[in-house]
């Protein structure tokens, strides 16, 4: 495998939804390649701030003043 088979097999590496036998040839030239290792550690390190961020903003405050907001549309009525 290339560097461009790798980019182009890149996303689905990372999802883990990758043939193992294109796994292995991509591993094999990560092993020597550090341009596409570069690239996949940064695309790996993208996505996990990308996941990681999202539910900590939907937990946070925000949330919080959501359900608070609905407690008062809904009254004390229980549901
Ligand atoms: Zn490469």
């Amino acid at each position: 495998m290339n560097c461009k088979g790798v980019i182009r097999e890149l996303s689905n590496y990372i999802d883990g939804d990758l043939d193992p036998v294109v796994k292995a040839e991509l591993e094999r030239h990560l092993g020597h390649c550090e341009d596409c290792t570069m690239i996949v550690d940064q695309t790996r390190k993208t996505i996990r701030i990308i996941c990681d961020s999202q539910p900590v903003e939907l937990s946070g405050e925000s949330r919080t003043r959501l359900h608070e907001a609905l407690r008062k549309k809904m009254g004390s009525s229980p549901s």
